[in-house]
């Protein structure tokens, strides 16, 4: 029979009770002991769940507090000393790595002042990891108390057998790096790390544990050879213990393993081997090719990244593939990756629409339909012949939907022409006419949009929202915060405006409301990192612009200023890339709705006469594809041209800005340039200034605005700081390019620190001024 199977579970639980949680703990509101218990309370829950859905193989240590990664940290006992010093419990050391930790001094010992491990993007997800970072002659030691045989004894306890789930140990060291000031390079620990696998393979299986999936995701990048080569060693030790060891689940997603299909063959000792055929349908048959005459496949038909209901008939389509070839007792059917990256259950949805809501599926419901295509596969459809056709129903209404297809859209899509991506003249002509009629100084200085969100505007919003005051009530509100900013502006002496967003609940779910062919949930809540967690929009059809969604508050702010007002706007990338995608049309064809939508509101602005607008596109880089090669080409060519798209039907005098929370270009250098923007801001304050180099090599003549200090951090940085970096810019700018502004948006800040910030902002950019 063919076994169902999930490859881990959202943690927050149904109201995000581990966010609850953690912050509690963290506020001191909350003892060590509540907190293990509501962690101990979720995994129950979490297993219950799947097990009352019918999963067969259901996984443990696939739960943290903060970061699986992060876990493997500590149970390998490569927490970086400057951890370890300070006596902390453990459960605090893992959090001081995960966000850092500041405790003042008091009589019982002196003052801690830890920052986090770096934290980074999960591939190509908006989940984030906590990097392990390795020392020169790093050790590792097996924790006394290993998490993952801890909770597999207590789901055992629990009355369900789970299959653990580890990070493999060439993914383990990969996604690592060497400390600050260490050379190591992290896979030549790999002869040191491999004991420790081995040690808690035995435990595990001590404990009972009879399969363990260990993921080993870094497979689907293009690899050095050191790191390729190292898969066969590494799996040789631990595929060959025997009795004494579970049997492995070799698991790779978000991509393709063809590539290195080669070390698949060296891997045919192991039990089985899972990959992502959501993302990757063209692998199955190479890779059913290159298994092993006994091994299993685990095949991933349920999407783990998205949130669509499963269309159970392609699924099985896919899953017989593999049953033909190598019968119902060698295939798994499984969801593509981790469900951590869907939300918890639709049930919580009272307020969706009926007709969309039955196109979804969430986590608890990606649960049932793994059953059912496993019973599908193993009896026959016709021994789940209602869930079948309800399903069927649902996919067929959804492709025919009006909902879903707006034939208006399609029609202006096809209309689209070769000059609709052009601005009229080339940048030095356009530069020229805004600089006559924007007048402004050299070194200019701006800001990237929000000012901080104050209690006071949650509360109104809040109030709003609940229908407690009028429309014009808020209105009124609203702008009251905008003459608020425009005269700290004003006196902060900055020379490019911006309305403050007050307005704004979220960069991308204010678009999605102001756009057809999205839709909102109420608790579809994904972690981001550790306790945070987003709720992305839902993209269910063709995107368009009912009517203007910036333009009032933008010439509201432009009519009481007597400086330039920039506009502010969220880009078709990240709007797509911040939300959950359609799955039934290419991600391409939704950026270019996306980009309709916005050009008639960039051209709608200038109409209302904000000649400098800023189109954000933050999440431009990490859509990138995993590999290079064509298929990131092929991205890159769509995702810039979405963006000229936008910002293309100006004039030459209107002056268009892009802002990216980056600096890291050198890999997508020329798509950067391809934009054409002629005001870039990046972020520079917390990476080197080397990396403006490449603007220097490429020769790049656009103006650019290095954020040149860090807003994520409420600290001011001292007038000669500015300074000293602008300096340092210098040398790779030239003086006529060079804008002056923060690394990112102020929403997160308070005001006094805001105030501060930007006054020695302003007068770093006054000595320039003076000195040039
Ligand atoms: N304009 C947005 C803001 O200032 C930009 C945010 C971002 O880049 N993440 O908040
Ligand atoms: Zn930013």
């Amino acid at each position: 029979m063919v076994q169902s199977s999930i490859l881990g579970f959202p943690r927050m639980g149904v109201n995000r009770d581990l966010k609850k949680a953690t912050e509690a703990y963290w506020a001191g509101k909350l003892s060590q002991q509540e907190l293990l218990a509501e962690g101990k309370r979720l995994r129950a829950e979490h297993w219950k769940i799947q097990k009352d859905a019918g999963v067969d193989i259901i996984p443990s240590n696939d739960f943290s507090y903060y970061d699986h990664v992060l876990d493997h940290i500590q149970l390998f006992g490569a927490t970086p000393p400057r951890y370890t010093q300070h006596n902390l419990d453990p459960i605090d050391e893992f959090f001081a790595m995960g966000r850092g930790h500041q405790k003042p001094q008091t009589d019982k010992g002196p003052a801690v002042d830890v920052p986090s491990l770096e934290m980074v993007k999960w591939f190509d997800s908006n989940y984030h990891y906590v990097k392990p970072t390795l020392q020169d002659g790093q050790k590792f030691k097996l924790n006394a108390n290993p998490k993952p045989v801890v909770e597999f004894l207590e789901a055992k306890e629990a009355g369900v057998v789970t299959r653990p789930v580890l990070l493999g140990p060439v993914s383990f060291l990969t996604l690592g790096k060497a400390d600050r000031g260490q050379k190591v390079d992290p896979i030549d620990l790999l002869q040191d790390l491999l004991p420790v696998y081995e040690e808690l393979l035995v435990k595990l299986k001590e404990a009972g544990a009879e399969t363990v999936q260990i993921d080993e995701p870094v497979l689907v990048f293009d690899l050095p050879p050191r790191v390729k080569n190292s898969f066969k060693p590494a799996y040789e030790k631990l595929g060959n213990l025997g009795d004494k060891a579970p049997k492995l689940v070799f698991a790779t997603y978000f991509g393709d393993i063809v590539h290195n299909i080669d070390v698949l063959q060296s891997l045919q000792n192991l039990y089985a081997i899972h990959i992502d055929v959501v993302r990757n349908p063209e692998q199955l048959e190479t890779v059913i090719g290159a298994l092993g005459p006994k091994q299993t496949l685990s095949v991933g038909v349920v999407d783990g990244r998205n949130i669509w209901k499963t269309n159970f008939k392609k699924a099985i389509e896919k899953v017989e593939v593999a049953t033909q070839k190598l019968g119902k007792d060698r295939v798994l059917v499984a969801s593509s990756s981790s469900l951590l990256h869907t939300p918890h259950t639709l049930a919580s949805e009272k307020k969706l629409d009926a007709e969309v809501k039955d196109w979804f599926s969430f986590a608890c419901e990606k649960a049932k339909e793994l059953t059912i295509i496993a019973k599908a596969v193993t009896d026959g459809p016709a021994s789940v012949r209602d869930e079948m056709e309800a399903n069927a129903k649902s996919v067929e209404a959804r492709a025919t939907s009006k909902r879903t297809n707006d034939p208006k859209v399609k029609e202006r899509q096809a209309k689209i022409t070769d000059e609709m991506f052009e601005r009229k003249s080339p940048f030095p002509t356009r530069i020229a006419q805004q600089q006559s009629s924007l007048n402004l100084p050299m070194f200019p200085t701006t800001t990237i949009g929000s000012f901080p969100q104050t209690k006071d505007i949650r509360i109104q919003r809040n109030k709003f929202t609940k229908g407690e005051i009028t429309a014009e009530e808020y209105e009124k509100f609203i702008e009251k915060e905008i003459q608020d900013v425009v005269k700290i502006q004003e006196e902060l002496g900055l020379d490019v405006y911006v309305h403050g967003e007050p307005e704004r609940n979220d960069m991308v779910q204010y678009f999605g409301e102001r756009l057809t062919g999205y839709v909102f949930t109420t608790h579809a809540w994904v972690q981001s990192y550790g306790s945070r967690c987003v709720r992305p929009p839902i993209i269910v059809g063709d995107i368009s612009r009912p009517e203007p969604m910036t333009v009032k508050e933008s010439k509201y702010a432009a009519s009481i200023s007597n400086k330039p007002m920039k506009g502010m706007l969220t880009g078709p990338i990240t709007c797509l890339r911040w939300s959950f995608p359609r799955d039934d049309i290419h991600q391409s064809e939704q950026a270019q709705q996306l980009a309709l939508a916005l050009r008639d509101e960039v051209i709608d602005l200038e109409a209302a006469g904000i000649f400098v607008i800023q189109v954000d596109e933050p999440a431009l880089r990490e859509g990138l594809p995993l590999r290079s090669g064509l298929a990131r080409e092929d991205y890159l060519s769509w995702a810039v041209k979405s963006f000229r798209l936008s910002v293309a039907g100006v004039k030459d005098s209107t002056q268009i800005h892009s802002h990216f929370c980056y600096s890291e270009f050198q890999d997508f250098f020329s798509a950067i340039a391809a934009l054409d923007a002629d005001v870039l801001s990046i972020e520079n304050s917390k990476s080197d200034a080397k990396l403006l180099k490449v603007f220097v090599d490429e020769a790049y003549p656009r103006h650019i605005g290095p954020g040149v200090y860090d807003i994520h951090s409420p600290r001011i940085p001292s007038e000669q700081e500015v300074k000293d970096r602008v300096q340092e810019m210098l040398e790779y700018l030239s003086p006529e390019q060079l804008w002056v502004d923060p690394d990112c948006g102020l929403k997160t800040r308070q005001w006094p620190e805001t105030k501060a910030a930007l006054t020695n902002m302003v007068n770093a950019a006054k000595f320039f001024r003076a000195k040039y």
